[in-house]
């Protein structure tokens, strides 16, 4: 498919990670609705703790935001204490699931295996999986950027069939630029967002390829959402630190619509 020509919708998350009392989670879910009314050209989702997905939910019922858990576990039920299982996160609303976060792997030593096991029971449980990838500064400085997301793509999706897959979403965030300010540049991100396109096409076919959103995440701001997005792999922004504060997680989607629009061919704006 030729540059810019993509028909995918783009995507804004938004991963509240372990902020937010509940009314705290009901006041931003309810400003993040009432500012993102009428935005139908974007996905829009928000991925709040386990504790506030019920609540959340509740708040953006009847609206297109999508709520989506931050991790489940791969097992239905059981004694695995401190876990919550995708059937429970569902059950609380979530129909996304953040998987593979590297403050997942890189904090709490969740491996490759771990997260193929997670986004074959999140699929089984109806959920969509948002599978995360992303080198540390190390790897990037070796040179081993390609081969690591690679690694981790090929691991999370294991021996699925195209059509299972193709209900995933993926997102590359480079682990030196999560939270720390330190944002990929437009090119960087590129660079990494054909690589996994590619791999997707070899995996599962150009169909499902071709359709699959790639996020970028890292230190995503508001004045920076534009120029990412202009890049045609690019199909939205995973969003941190910016996703607690409506204004500048609404300016993101904003600005997303704004340079999607512009990215795409005339015939498409119609
Ligand atoms: C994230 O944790 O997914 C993330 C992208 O964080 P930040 O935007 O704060 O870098």
């Amino acid at each position: 498919m030729a540059d810019g020509a993509v028909p995918r919708t783009p995507v804004v998350a938004g991963n509240w990670k372990m902020h937010a009392t509940l009314a705290e989670a009901r006041t931003l879910a309810a400003a993040v609705r009432d500012g993102c009314r009428g935005l139908t050209e974007i996905r829009i989702a928000v991925c709040p703790a386990f504790t506030a997905l019920a609540a959340v939910a509740e708040v953006l019922a009847g609206s297109p935001i999508l709520v989506g858990a931050q991790d489940a576990h791969w097992e239905a039920a059981g004694a695995f204490t401190g876990s919550v299982s995708p059937s429970q996160v569902w059950d609380a609303g979530a129909r996304l699931v953040i998987l593979g976060h590297s403050e997942r792997r890189h904090g709490l030593g969740e491996s490759d295996e771990m997260v193929r096991r997670k986004v074959t029971a999140a699929l089984a449980h109806g959920l969509t999986p948002l599978v995360c990838v992303g080198e540390t500064a190390d790897e990037r400085a070796a040179g081993q950027t390609l081969a690591v997301v690679t690694r981790q793509l090929e691991a999370a999706l294991g021996e699925r069939p195209a059509v299972e897959a193709g209900r995933g979403w993926l997102a590359y965030e480079p682990v030196w630029a999560i939270g720390t300010g330190q944002t990929a540049t437009p090119a960087q991100a590129a660079e990494v967002h054909a690589q996994l396109r590619t791999v997707l096409a070899r995996l599962t076919g150009p169909a499902v390829a071709a359709a699959c959103p790639i996020l970028y995440g890292g230190s995503v701001k508001p004045e920076v959402t534009s120029a990412l997005l202009a890049e045609p792999d690019i199909d939205g922004a995973l969003v941190g630190g910016a996703s607690l504060k409506a204004a500048d997680f609404i300016g993101i989607v904003r600005a997303g619509i704004e340079a999607k629009g512009r990215a795409r061919p005339p015939a498409e704006r119609l």
